[in-house]
């Protein structure tokens, strides 16, 4: 069966670039029916807080790649890690290197003189450990092939080569007994069964002495398929300034969980014009064939677009709760309206969200615009206004309001049918354009000049709280 796996350092956030490794992993191990694995790569003490752990945990869950098995912590495999230098020892395929900080210092003072890259000469390689001085502090290099090339054959960037005589002899276990990265992953994928190793191709050039570990050992090797990395809108690195980056970026800035799982799944994957996308198709047209060998570039408007369609497939409870968490932090941090959110009032209050949610999730790109658009329901009163508000709230505006308050008074029961064809009939009577009655009626119940249909927008107000705010504005 197919093994995938994540290893992820803990760094203290989750990047885009390693969540997307991460989709797709789980896609391709669900997709040919085998296991998810996690490995939490913990063996930088000082980064891996349990904090940093659980932005990974976190970031997984909220995007709903759930991992079989107990994740495994890198840091706590050293015996076993150490236990195969060892073998490796042994067997002869590695050496201690008793080099000083000083001789390996000159060692690349003289390749930079030379204008090489720098790499390992050698020295202890055919030395006999003996000469030695007793108790000198050792690392464990690994005995590389010197002649012909190595070649990896990549599942996305094909087959690709490296002349043996530029890469040297590799560390394996440093002087205080640590195993490197490079031996440390290769232990690893190879305890764990892993069939498929699938991550950024920054790693591409440590595969090529991934490998070499695994021939020294006689280990099969895995099938590696190496992820083009995601570059800014402008095809340079991607940083802060083009925008968000890691997933609880995204998550605050109320992008859903399956837009960024649909949108990092097509950045870099297709499947004829195919675009959106859900979890079951997602899994059932995933394979390595669809990925492209091309470096993506981030392109954060069709992100929205994509959770635009998101937005309004999701349900609409689901996006009231959402709404609502978001006003409360709003509140918290003193930057909403003044709302009522708590007790029956807040109870109200959810109840107009949701009754206008239809309407709201038509036109928010994301959760943070959506729950803006929606506190005028929760607001009390007075309202503030924007000034175009005012505006319209002025003169005429006003006239309209007086002369409407007594229909809408009247008006029982209080629906969105009844709202509409009493404002038709008023505007015919008076007469003016149906917007004259609407936009002033919007500025008096949102304080803004944009909300859902008028008529939907006064239901989910209801009539005591559309005549509360009328008067309010009237004042
Ligand atoms: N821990 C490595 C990283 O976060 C990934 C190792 C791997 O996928 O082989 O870059």
């Amino acid at each position: 069966t197919i093994r995938t796996r994540f290893a992820p350092s803990p760094t203290g956030l989750l990047h885009i670039g390693n969540a997307r490794a991460a989709l797709f992993n789980y896609l391709f191990s669900r997709h040919h029916g085998g296991e998810f694995l996690l490995r939490i790569e913990d063996t930088d003490k000082e980064r891996s807080t349990q904090q940093a752990v659980d932005v990974i945990f976190d970031g997984l869950k909220w995007m709903g790649l759930d991992w079989d098995n107990e994740p495994v912590f890198q840091s706590t495999r050293q015996g076993r890690h150490a236990e195969v230098v060892q073998q490796m020892l042994d067997s002869g395929h590695a050496y201690r290197c008793y080099c000083t900080a000083e001789e390996l210092a000159a060692m690349r003072e003289k390749a930079r003189a030379e204008k090489r890259p720098p790499r390992y000469d050698g020295t202890w390689r055919d030395r006999d450990p003996s000469e030695a001085p007793e108790g000198m502090p050792f690392t464990v290099r690994l005995r590389a092939p010197q002649e012909g090339e190595s070649v990896v054959h990549d599942l996305i960037q094909g087959e690709v080569r490296v002349a043996n005589a530029e890469l040297d002899d590799l560390i394996l276990l440093r002087s205080d007994g640590s195993p490197t990265y490079l031996l440390a992953v290769v232990v690893d994928d190879h305890d764990m069964d892993i069939t498929h190793v699938m991550r950024g191709d920054d790693h591409l050039i440590n595969t090529f002495r991934q490998k070499m570990i695994y021939e020294a050992l006689g280990w099969k090797t895995p099938a590696f398929a190496h992820l083009p990395l995601i570059h800014g809108p402008d095809g340079g690195k991607l940083s802060k300034r083009h925008g968000a980056q890691s997933v609880i970026e995204f998550r605050e800035q109320g992008i859903l969980p399956e837009a960024l799982d649909n949108y990092l799944l097509r950045l870099g994957w297709g499947h004829g014009d195919a675009e959106i996308l859900d979890r079951a198709e997602q899994i059932k047209l995933f394979d390595v064939d669809g990925i492209g060998r091309s470096a993506a570039r981030m392109d954060y408007r069709k992100l929205d677009h994509i959770n635009g369609v998101w937005m309004r497939r999701a349900d609409d409870q689901r996006l009231t709760d959402d709404v609502m968490e978001r006003l409360r932090a709003r509140q918290q941090a003193g930057t909403g309206p003044n709302m009522a959110l708590e007790g029956p009032e807040g109870e109200g209050a959810r109840k107009r969200i949701l009754a206008l949610m239809p309407g709201l999730k038509e036109r928010a790109k994301n959760l943070e615009e959506l729950a803006t658009n929606a506190s005028f329901a929760a607001a009390t009163l007075p309202l503030a206004f924007v000034p175009k508000a005012l505006k319209i709230l002025t003169g005429e505006g006003r006239e309209v309001l007086q002369a409407i308050r007594p229909q809408l008074a009247a008006l029982d029961p209080f629906t969105p049918e009844g709202i509409d064809s009493t404002l038709r009939s008023f505007a015919e009577a008076r007469p003016c354009k149906l917007g004259a009655v609407a936009q002033p009626l919007r500025a008096a119940m949102t304080g803004t000049t944009t909300s859902p249909g008028i008529d939907l927008t006064l239901a989910a107000l209801g009539k005591d709280e559309v005549l509360a705010r009328l008067d309010s504005a009237l004042v």
